[in-house]
Order: structure tokens, then sequence, then C-alpha cells
């Protein structure tokens, strides 16, 4: 029998769809209450994750997931903050 990986799976909070990790973004809120797009994948701070688009980051926007998620507003700028941080991030490997 072979030996299957198991691959971590998050939701995006975007589409609501199921997704391997990697493939995601992780958004976190630091303890100062700052919201930033983590890269590395290892920053410190609760964490929601979402789809490398924009499509779901509009999504998130309009359902005020990300704010639900985070249970803080966010202001339009860390939105565009965001939004430039997806796109800036497609193939990454
Ligand atoms: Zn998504």
């Amino acid at each position: 029998m072979i030996k299957q990986k198991k691959i971590p799976m998050r939701q995006c909070i975007g589409c609501r769809e199921m997704h391997p990790k990697k493939e995601l973004m992780r958004v976190v809120k630091s303890k100062d209450g700052e919201i930033a797009v983590d890269s590395v994948g290892k920053l410190p701070g609760r964490g929601a994750y979402i789809c490398r688009g924009e499509a779901c980051l509009a999504k998130a926007q309009k359902t005020k997931a990300i704010e639900r998620a985070f249970e803080t507003t966010i202001s339009p700028e860390v939105y565009e903050l965001l939004r430039a941080a997806l796109s800036e991030v497609d193939d990454g490997e």
C-alpha cells in the first residue's frame, strides 16, 4: 500500500471552498491589530486563508468575511494592500 501524504486543506474565506494550504495566501492579524499578508507562512497572529486571486478577495470584501474572521473592521486601504499583495504572488515557486 502506498502511503499518501495528507495535504493540509484550508477554507478560503472568499469562495468558502477547501484548497490545499500551499495554494492559498495566509492573511494574519498581528497583536496590534494590523492586517498583513503572510508571504512566508510564519507570521504570528490569527490567520485566515484566501485564494491567490482578486476574485476571492472581492468576495471576501463584499461579505465582510475577513472582518468577521478577525473580528475587526478593515479599511479600504488595507483591502488595497491585500489586493496588491495577492496580485504580486501569482505562481510563487
Ligand atoms: Zn477562494
